[in-house]
C-alpha cells in the first residue's frame, strides 16, 4: 500500500518554499522533495537580491502582476519579521538620445503598469541625486530595492515548517505517473528509490522544471516548455567606491537582460552585473576575461572606477523560455489539466522578478490547489 499525501511540492528554491507556507497554513499535508542538502542553494542564492519595482513587462503579464503584488507583499513581510532591506530606489540611465527615447518608453510602461511614483530626471536632475553617475537623463523608480533574500527564504522555511510542512533534503524526484487518485512520485535518496501518491504535485524545480515536467509526460516540445539558461555573472568593485553612490543603477535593457547593472548590497558593497550569454551547461565559475567587458560598460556611466578594482565574484543562471533573439516569454504557472494532467500544476520560466514575486506566487499557486483540494 502506497503512503498517500496531499501535496508533493518538487524543488526547496524561494519558489518551492514560499508556496509550501502558503499551502501548509491552509491546513493541507504538504511534502517538499529538494535534492540538495538544504533549500535556496541554487538560483534563489545566486542573483542580485533587487526588490523589483514591476516596470519592464506588458501590463497583463504574470511577470508584473505578481511583481507588483510581490514587492508590496515584500515589503510587509520584511517590516513585519525584520528582514534586513533597503528601500533605496533605482535610476535607469541613457547614454545617448536612442537610451533616452529607451527611457520614455519604459516611463509609458511603468505607468501602464500602475507604478506612479516613476520620474523621467534630466541630466542636471540625476548628477544632483548622484554626483558621480554620468548619463544624458534618468529614469526614478523610488520603490526598487535590495533584501536580504537568505534570511527571506529563512522566513519562508520556518514558516512553512511552523505550520506543518515537511521538507524531505537529499532527495530527487525521478519519475511522475498519473494514477486514479493523484500520482505516482518516484523518489531517490541514499537509501534507494520509493513511492508514494500525491493528490496535486507542484513543479518549482527551477533549472529543471522543463525535465519535470517532461517526467510527468507533458510534450515540453508542443508546450513550448523547453528552457534555455543565461548565464549572469558579477564582479565586485573594490570596498573603496562603498559610497560611489546611493541607489541602484542600471542601464537601458538588453535583450536577454537588464543590461550589466550596480548594485549595493545592504553593507554598501558595490557589484557590477550581471551580464547575459546563453549557455549549454549548468556551470557557476566565472569568466575572468569577461573582466574588461564588465568594465568597458559600467565605465560608461561610472567614469571613477578603475579596471584593477574589479574582482570575479559569482554567477548565476537565468531559466529562459524564450531562446536567443526571441520575443517575450511570460512565466508560465499552470495547472494543467487540459493536457490531460489534472492536479499538476507547473511553473516553468520563473526567471526575474521571481524573487520579487515570490510571495505573490505563492498565494497565486496556493488558490490554485485550494479549487483542487476543497
Ligand atoms: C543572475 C540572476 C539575477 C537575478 N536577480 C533577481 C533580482 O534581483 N530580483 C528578482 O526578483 N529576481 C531575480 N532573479 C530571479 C530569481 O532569482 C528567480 O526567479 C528565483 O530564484 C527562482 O527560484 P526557484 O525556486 O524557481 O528556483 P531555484 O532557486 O533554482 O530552486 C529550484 C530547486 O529545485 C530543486 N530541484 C530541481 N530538480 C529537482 C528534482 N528532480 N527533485 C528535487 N529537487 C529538484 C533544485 O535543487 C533547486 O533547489 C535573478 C535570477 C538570476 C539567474
Amino acid at each position: 500500500m502506497l503512503i498517500e499525501i496531499d501535496v508533493a511540492v518538487i524543488g526547496a528554491g524561494v519558489i518551492g518554499i514560499a508556496i509550501s507556507g502558503e499551502i501548509a497554513q491552509r491546513n493541507k499535508e504538504v511534502f517538499i522533495f529538494e535534492k540538495n542538502r538544504t533549500f535556496g542553494l541554487e538560483t534563489s542564492s545566486r542573483q542580485s537580491e533587487v526588490i523589483h519595482a514591476g516596470i519592464y513587462h506588458p501590463e497583463h503579464s504574470l511577470k508584473t502582476k505578481l511583481c507588483i503584488k510581490g514587492r508590496s507583499l515584500l515589503y510587509e513581510l520584511c517590516d513585519r519579521h525584520g528582514i534586513a532591506y533597503k528601500k533605496l530606489g533605482k535610476i535607469i540611465v541613457a547614454a545617448n538620445e536612442n537610451g533616452i527615447t529607451h527611457l520614455e518608453k519604459l516611463y509609458e510602461q511603468g505607468r501602464k503598469n500602475g507604478i506612479e511614483d516613476l520620474m523621467l530626471l534630466s541630466r542636471t536632475e540625476l548628477k544632483k541625486l548622484e554626483p558621480n553617475v554620468e548619463a544624458r537623463a534618468g529614469l526614478l523608480s523610488p520603490s526598487s530595492g535590495i533584501l536580504d533574500s537568505h534570511s527571506l527564504q529563512r522566513f519562508f522555511y520556518n514558516r512553512a515548517r511552523r505550520k506543518g510542512a515537511k521538507f524531505v533534503f537529499k532527495t530527487e524526484v525521478i519519475g511522475i505517473e498519473k494514477t486514479r487518485i493523484g500520482y505516482k512520485v518516484q523518489i531517490k535518496d541514499r537509501e534507494g528509490v520509493s513511492d508514494f501518491v500525491a493528490r496535486v504535485v507542484i513543479n518549482s524545480a527551477g533549472l529543471n522544471s522543463d525535465k519535470v515536467a517532461q517526467l510527468a509526460g507533458i510534450d515540453i516540445a508542443k508546450a513550448s516548455y523547453r528552457l534555455h539558461y543565461c548565464k549572469g555573472e558579477y564582479f565586485s568593485l573594490s570596498s573603496k567606491y562603498r559610497n560611489l553612490m546611493s541607489r541602484l543603477i542600471y542601464p537601458t535593457p538588453e535583450q536577454a537582460g537588464l543590461g550589466i547593472h550596480v548594485t549595493l548590497g545592504l553593507d554598501g558593497r558595490v557589484r557590477l552585473g550581471p551580464n547575459a550569454r546563453y549557455v549549454e551547461t549548468i556551470d557557476y565559475s566565472v569568466d575572468e576575461t569577461q573582466k574588461e567587458a564588465f568594465y568597458n560598460s559600467a565605465k560608461k556611466f561610472l567614469p571613477v572606477i578603475e579596471l584593477d578594482d574589479l574582482t570575479p565574484e559569482f554567477a548565476g543562471i537565468r531559466t529562459k523560455l524564450q531562446a536567443p533573439g526571441e520575443a517575450f516569454r511570460d512565466f508560465v504557472i499552470a495547472h494543467e489539466e487540459q493536457a490531460g494532467f489534472p492536479g499538476l500544476i507547473n511553473l516553468i520560466g520563473i526567471e526575474s522578478p521571481g524573487l520579487t514575486a515570490s510571495p505573490a506566487i505563492a498565494q497565486y499557486v496556493g488558490n490554485m490547489v485550494k479549487e483542487l483540494l476543497d
